[in-house]
């Protein structure tokens, strides 16, 4: 059975608003048209705050302040390290607030406190990540010996468009926020319905780190009507967008007719693959943790387990046992390990799922609505053993606490399984055979892989996936290259050597020979 930790009312954070504006110029205002949407907190899921619902001429008002602040305020043209100094007051401030922040992220989205916390100290750390980063920024040049000099001309690109869905999305908005303001854009950032609270405190963040007005903009409201005009609005040069493989492609099509640098991070199920001879207890440690933290609603979980048959029976039996053992309880308590998920209708979704589940697999662990939660969107950890390759709930993102666990017998019949999905985000693959750890992880369609290893992510390396997982790559120098332009600049040092067409004394000349 499900432990369940203390669980009567969630704890709500001190100063929490009531009312959340957009930023805009420096500014918070409502919407023009006054509209406005609710939004519920996970737990009662009950309304706590309205928000200003942007409407097409409230993104026109953020798109034009973003693009001012890009062509006539110091910050496209400053210094990186004048940039970075800002960029680091930031993480400063960031670090500084955490407590208050991780309160704020768990009571909007039902992430246990403890991993808010951690998600919001990652969000100092892109900030000073990418503080750094522009300062040792080189680029090339080449030359041609006695003849010519090239070499690249780094440029921010203009206003960059950011859209992040509600999985932590502090983290997910700094995520986009460092790299883009890094390099000298300005930003219209446009959060999930679902989560809007965090966001509030990026503008008093920004003020006091030094940001100037106009570089960074908050708009709130649907992706439907602000997203989509944000997306498709001219004067925007750059889409960053994080969510659902559909409205990627969404996007992608709304993107098109412009020719928009575009950054797609997208669904995923990802598998992990556990060898019989790995190290068992680490790697049951790494996937009960890698499907189940952040209640499962991570892009990256490895919530397809795939096992070798000889240590099969034993290690599902360890994993159910975990899951059943699992803290559920209040988002606010340190003790719990799954909180409450982020909305009704995600857990209307994940309970479907669940459903489905119990006529596509073995159920060995949960399998609905968590014990001793009556109300809220609490789903017991859930575990699926035997399931086929071609059952839904091994094909389909759930973005929730359950795993489907596969066994396999040979490494060629692990990998076509690992590759059986629309998806290719991320991958794990436990074996203490070397060779077996590299050639599996190449062959394996995914854009990151991690060996024997949980999901730490250096973030130097390139982020993103293949197929339905995503386009292009962010992270590190991928990150720059994505929010800038490179311009290459020619010089000749010697006479510039063009042939001398429409030149009659050079015709003649040639005629006569
Ligand atoms: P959605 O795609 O539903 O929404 C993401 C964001 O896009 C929200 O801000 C949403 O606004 C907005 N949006 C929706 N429709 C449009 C549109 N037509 N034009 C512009 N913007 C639009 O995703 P979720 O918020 O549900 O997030 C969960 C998904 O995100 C999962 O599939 C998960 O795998 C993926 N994800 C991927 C990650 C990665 O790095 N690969 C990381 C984290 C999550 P609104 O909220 O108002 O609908």
């Amino acid at each position: 059975m499900t432990t369940s930790v203390e669980t009567t009312q969630q704890h709500i954070p001190e100063n929490l608003p009531t009312h959340l504006q957009h930023f805009i110029d420096g500014e918070f205002v409502d919407s023009i048209s006054g509209k406005t949407f609710d939004v519920q907190e996970p737990v009662s899921n009950e309304n706590y705050a309205t928000v200003a619902s942007a409407q097409p001429e409230d993104v026109d008002l953020a798109v034009a302040a973003a693009k001012r602040a890009f062509k006539e305020g110091p910050w496209s043209k400053m210094l990186p390290r004048e940039r970075s100094r800002v960029l680091h007051k930031i993480a400063d401030i960031v670090e500084s607030r955490d407590d208050e922040l991780s309160l704020l992220e768990s009571y909007d989205s039902g992430l246990p406190i403890t991993q808010a916390k951690g998600q919001a100290r990652r969000a100092a750390e892109n900030f000073r990540f990418f503080a750094d980063l522009i300062v040792g920024q080189e680029d090339n040049a080449f030359k041609v010996p006695g003849r010519q000099i090239n070499y690249v001309n780094r440029k921010p690109i203009g206003v960059a468009a950011l859209i992040t869905p509600w999985n932590v999305p502090f983290m997910q908005e700094s995520w986009k926020l460092a790299p883009a303001i890094a390099t000298g854009n300005t930003v219209v950032m446009k959060p999930a319905s679902y989560t809007p609270l965090s966001a509030v405190l990026w503008p008093e963040i920004f003020r006091e780190a030094g940001l100037p007005d106009g570089v960074f903009n908050l708009i709130f409201g649907s992706g439907g009507v602000a997203g989509d005009y944000l997306v498709k609005h001219p004067d925007v040069p750059i889409v960053s967008f994080t969510g659902d493989s559909s409205t990627g492609a969404t996007i992608s099509t709304a993107a098109a007719p412009q020719f928009k640098s575009l950054s797609l991070e997208l669904g995923g199920k990802s598998p992990a693959v556990v060898f019989a001879d790995a190290d068992l207890e680490a790697a049951l440690d790494a996937t009960v943790f890698g499907v189940f933290s952040l209640n499962g609603e991570r892009c990256t979980a490895g919530s397809r387990v795939l096992v070798q048959r000889d240590i099969y029976d034993d290690f599902v039996a360890r994993f159910a046992e975990r899951a059943k053992n699992i803290k559920v309880g209040l988002p606010s308590d340190p003790k719990t390990e799954v909180g409450s998920l982020v909305h009704p209708n995600h857990f209307d979704k994940v309970m479907s799922y669940i459903e489905i589940g119990k006529t596509e697999g073995k159920l060995l662990a949960g399998g609905g609505r968590a014990e001793g939660f009556p109300t809220g969107n609490y789903v017991a950890p859930t575990v699926f053993a035997d399931v086929a390759p071609d059952a839904q709930i091994f094909q389909e993102e759930i973005f929730g606490p359950v795993v489907a666990i596969t066994p396999f017998d040979t490494d060629e019949e692990a990998l076509e399984l690992a590759n059986n999905t629309k998806y290719g985000l991320a991958a794990y693959v436990w074996t203490t055979n070397v060779k077996r750890a590299h050639n599996f992880a190449h062959a394996i369609e995914a854009g990151m892989v991690w060996l024997n290893s949980n999901n730490v992510r250096d973030l130097r390396t390139p982020f993103g996936g293949v197929k339905a997982s995503g386009l292009g790559r962010e992270g590190g120098y991928r990150s720059v290259d994505f929010y800038t332009t490179q311009q290459s600049v020619q010089i000749t040092l010697n006479e510039a050597h063009s042939p001398k067409f429409g030149n009659v004394e050079d015709a003649a000349a040639t005629s006569d020979s």
